[in-house]
């Protein structure tokens, strides 16, 4: 009985291990286009976000494995320096 128990934890352990890798090599990629990475609101030309934007490639905000292309908007990178003053 006690055996079978912690044959039942390696096991659980192995599947959470094997979850894991599955996850980091499946990585997806989103492709934002002219979308802010972190508000997600347009910053084509027009829409008022464009001045000061710059390219991101492959950001992972949350670290879920998801990265994102796209851009950040001016309001976004004063934010982050506002924060990290
Ligand atoms: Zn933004």
């Amino acid at each position: 009985m006690r055996y079978e128990q912690k044959a039942d934890l390696q096991d659980s352990n192995k599947a959470r291990m094997y979850e894991e890798k599955k996850k980091q090599m499946s990585s997806e990629k989103i492709d934002l286009k002219n979308k802010c990475v972190h508000c997600k609101q347009d910053t084509s030309y027009g829409s008022g976000k464009f001045v000061n934007r710059y390219p991101v490639f492959g950001l992972d905000p949350d670290g879920s494995g998801v990265e994102y292309d796209g851009y950040c908007c001016d309001d976004c990178e004063q934010e982050w320096e506002n924060e990290n003053e």
